[in-house]
């Protein structure tokens, strides 16, 4: 138990994509001072994508997942404190309490918390073998679960994280059933046609997609084994174990406690500044006006958001000032699909198909007022290298037509 107060030039709260990579940025744009990494992960920093993907599916080791081999950071002379997670600041001292009892002081803090996963809120959602997919901890159990002999899975959240943990379990040799509360799939995130090409490409690999399906409890056994789910309709699904993918809530509680704003995780400026005096926030938890959507006020679950997020906080910590204006991008790896997002879909009032699903190959493009915002890339990887070019052009209206065909390159309507 650490009861010593420890110092450091700039403390970053969380280990993650955003933590990691600010620590990283940090060394490359010069600064000199002492940087303090906190963490409530056990592991040292890793990458979270592989996790639902080919850490889960045993294709991956650990060390094939870290953001940088574990003696970078003692190189970098980054310090790490795990196991550790900050359960309270005070931002007039520049003062951290720890869960381990220690403090820790800060010039500049940085936070980047990530989320927590929502839980399921039905009966029987705490039983041993209802998981979720956050840290490597979870991806573990699950692991385990699988190794113990688990080979009926019921997935709940037909997201991006819930399809490609079916899509491993398949993999894997279980029988698979996912229940989606929406009409379609990815409702959030996507249009109707990648919706439905994904459904089709999941039942074809032999998984029962369930829409329109609410889950009223998980069934257990006394011993608090995992014995089904039943649904809204009362049906009842046997499995023997349950993967929950609904979302996460942004880890911020210390933050908005000390009197940061935010309401959907935390409020920062153009160069991640929260409300308060030197804490920096990025990452899934920072709520920022983003300029591919219009300015609205969002938050970004991806990898690139943490990464540009962290180039932004380092640099305005460095004396540069340099707004964030990065070009949202992402991607999900299904079965042998590789998807590639580029832009915001948020708002779009109309899709163009350019190519064609039955292929397992092609595009859509989000379109709002006419102008394109975003692209849906299913196997077209030079269509996702352009489009992301068209974007940040700034491209204006484009005539549908064009859009669908694809032998006019994307690159030709910038
Ligand atoms: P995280 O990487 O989650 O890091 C946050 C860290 O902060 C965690 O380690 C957490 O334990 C710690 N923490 C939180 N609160 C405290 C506290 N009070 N004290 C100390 N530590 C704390 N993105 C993509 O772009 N493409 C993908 O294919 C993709 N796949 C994904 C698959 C999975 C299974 C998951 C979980 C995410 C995936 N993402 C993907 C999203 C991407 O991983 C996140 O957007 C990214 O990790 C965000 O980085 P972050 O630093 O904000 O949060």
């Amino acid at each position: 138990m650490a009861s010593t107060t420890q110092h450091a030039d700039v403390v970053i709260v969380g280990t993650g994509h955003g933590g990691a990579q600010a620590a990283i940025a940090l060394r490359q744009h010069g600064h000199e001072g002492s940087i303090l990494m906190i963490g409530r992960d056990n592991a040292p920093p890793y990458e979270r994508p592989p996790l639902s993907k080919e850490y889960l599916a045993g294709d991956k080791g650990f060390e094939r997942i870290m953001i940088r081999p574990e003696k970078f950071w003692a190189e970098k002379d980054i310090a790490l404190r795990l196991g550790a997670g900050v359960t309270a600041i005070d931002p007039a001292r520049h003062s951290l309490t720890l869960s381990d009892g220690g403090n820790v002081t800060y010039r500049k803090l940085i936070w980047s918390g990530g989320g927590d996963p929502r839980r399921l809120p039905v009966p029987g959602a705490v039983l041993r073998q209802v998981f979720y997919v956050r840290d490597k901890s979870d991806a573990d159990a699950m692991m385990q679960a699988l190794t113990d002999g688990a080979r009926r899975a019921v997935v709940i959240g037909g997201g991006y994280i819930g399809l490609e943990a079916a899509a491993v379990l398949r993999k894997l040799g279980c029988e698979v059933t996912l229940v989606e509360m929406l009409p379609r799939l990815l409702a959030r995130v996507a249009g109707e046609e990648l919706s439905t090409f994904y459904a089709d490409e999941h039942r074809r690999q032999g998984v029962d997609v369930r829409l329109n399906t609410g889950v009223h409890a998980v069934l257990g056994e006394d011993q608090g084994k995992v014995t089904g789910v039943r649904l809204d309709n009362g049906e009842e699904l046997p499995c023997d174990m349950v993967v929950v993918g609904i979302g996460i809530v942004p880890a911020v509680g210390p933050l908005i406690a000390a009197g940061a704003a935010g309401s959907n995780g935390v409020d920062v400026d153009f160069c991640c500044r929260t409300t308060l005096d030197d804490v920096y926030a990025i990452g899934d938890c920072a709520a920022h006006a983003n300029a591919f959507a219009d300015n609205a006020v969002i938050r970004l679950e991806s990898v690139q958001n943490a990464h540009d997020m962290a180039a932004t906080v380092a640099k305005a910590i460095m004396g540069e000032k340099d707004p964030y204006h990065a070009l949202p991008w992402f991607w999900s790896n299904q079965y042998d699909l590789k998807l590639q997002t580029a832009g915001l879909s948020l708002g779009f009032d109309q899709t163009v198909l350019r190519g064609d699903p039955a292929m397992r190959k092609f595009t859509v493009v989000y379109l709002k007022a006419g102008k394109p915002i975003a692209f849906d890339c299913v196997g077209t990887m030079k269509d996702y290298v352009q489009a992301r070019k068209l974007l940040e052009s700034g491209v204006g209206r484009i005539d549908p037509a064009l859009l669908a065909d694809p032998e006019v390159a994307l690159k030709d309507l910038i």
